[in-house]
């Protein structure tokens, strides 16, 4: 309950007055947040949760290093992003070290989506085709472009309607409920036929592809792994039709993956393009995207890319305090430690609990999927809820995600510890006890 203009209202109320919000995440009784500590948020009455699900506060929230930084920034310079200055400059000197030699060019943008939307513009100015191959079931953001390529019903409840003729998705490379499940001889094969066959449908019309974009682990499809040498093959297949490849690394991006800082390092595959944005600020917007130096020739001789707010000193000064907290803290190493701990920790569940069929993910970006029973492996979107509820109630934010809704996404702020995770998995087994009973 909160006060507005001498009347008691609740917050979710004001809030539905006047925020036309597509998409939130429901609880019985929301908690009305008001601070973020680390890997904590605390609400209005004092109660502290642990937040398992948020990646944007990559290093922890309200990190004194940020905030240091934003603030001393704004006391100095924050202008408009035509003039010249420093601070985006040795920022993209900086992060450009993080890629590989090929990828040399950065253009700041403010959201994932402005990121996607342009690599797409990059990518179909580079090729001269418009068609783009993506992988069904994901999401790459809310501008018209991307709407036009997003296939993820529940991050994006108009895909059905918005998904266009030049977007082609391919079967997604689920082992678990895909088309072609675990164990079966060549799966990555199986699966990077289809690329091939909707290459050559798309030549049968006459038309040639301009892209191929995907996370390097499927963030919307609930943290779904690949299957080996999969990406690779599917990359392989675009490069010979003359496409380019986008790697999204919006959510999995910065270290998440532990074992590497970006996901496409992971998979062992070059992307021609690489968007950046959630961690990047830890929460405050900005995002970039990454490119050679050819295709941003071939999109300048064409167009010219103007942002207003993108890379302006203070945003560029907070993306510079992430990177030394990343660094100065070992936040990668802890990802690939404390990960994989929770992933074993989870994968114990499979054994004891009929209700969970399988645990997703790599290091701090994972997915629990929640069945009706083993045999059937039918996703079950009632007990997601109903735990994410129950979790709650315990102290533990974690929330549905995947095709179905049925899958506990876990992508905690990459200060979380053993204990944490120690914490998470045991009330998680208390309660899939309690609800089996
Ligand atoms: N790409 C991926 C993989 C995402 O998950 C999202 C957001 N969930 C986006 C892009 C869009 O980012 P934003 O919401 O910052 O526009």
């Amino acid at each position: 309950i909160t006060k507005n203009n001498n009347e008691t209202e609740t917050l979710e109320n004001r809030r539905a007055k006047v925020i036309q919000q597509a998409q939130e995440y429901y609880y019985q009784e929301p908690m009305n947040l008001v601070r973020g500590w680390q890997q904590y948020l605390i609400a209005d009455d004092g109660r502290v949760y642990l937040d398992a699900i948020n990646n944007v506060a990559h290093i922890g929230h309200s990190h004194p290093k940020v905030v240091d930084a934003a603030t001393k920034q704004l006391k100095k310079l924050n202008t408009n992003a035509r003039f010249l200055y420093e601070d985006n400059i040795d920022y993209a000197e900086r992060l450009l070290k993080y890629f590989p030699e090929s990828l040399q060019v950065i253009f700041y943008t403010c959201t994932g989506s402005e990121a996607n939307d342009l690599a797409l513009r990059l990518a179909r100015a580079y090729t001269n085709q418009n068609d783009v191959l993506v992988i069904d079931g994901e999401y790459h953001g809310n501008t018209t472009a991307v709407d036009e390529i997003s296939t993820n019903l529940m991050d994006n409840p108009t895909a059905s309607k918005s998904v266009r003729p030049f977007t082609h998705p391919l079967i997604q490379p689920n082992t678990f409920r895909g088309k072609y499940i675990a164990k079966t001889p060549n799966l990555s094969e199986l699966y990077a036929q289809d690329a091939l066959d909707k290459i050559n449908y798309i030549h049968s019309q006459g038309r040639g592809i301009a892209a191929f974009i995907s996370e390097s682990l499927l963030g919307s499809g609930g943290g779904v792994e690949m299957p080996k040498e999969y990406l690779k093959k599917v990359y392989e297949h675009v490069h010979n039709a003359g496409g380019v490849c986008i790697a999204d690394e919006v959510q999995i991006g910065f270290g998440r993956m532990g074992s590497h800082f970006w996901g496409f390092q992971k998979e062992g595959v070059l992307p021609d393009i690489v968007t950046l944005g959630k961690p990047m600020g830890n929460g405050h917007p900005i995002s970039a995207v990454i490119t050679t130096q050819k295709i941003a020739d071939a999109y300048r001789k064409k167009y010219t890319y103007f942002n207003t707010f993108a890379g302006n000193p203070v945003s560029c000064q907070i993306a510079n305090a992430v990177l030394d907290v990343i660094e100065e803290e070992k936040l990668q190493e802890n990802a690939a430690i404390v990960g994989n701990f929770l992933k074993q920790e989870l994968e114990k569940l499979i054994d004891e609990f009929e209700s969970v069929g399988a645990v997703y993910g790599h290091a701090m970006y994972l997915g629990v999927d929640l069945v009706t029973d083993k045999k059937s492996r039918k996703p079950d979107s009632q007990k997601a809820l109903w735990i994410s509820e129950a979790m709650k109630q315990r102290g533990i934010i974690i929330y549905p995600t995947g095709d179905y809704y049925n899958i506990l996404k876990i992508k905690p702020p990459m200060c979380f510890t053993k204990e944490n995770a120690i914490f998470l998995v045991e009330t998680l087994r208390t309660i899939l006890s309690k609800m089996e009973d």
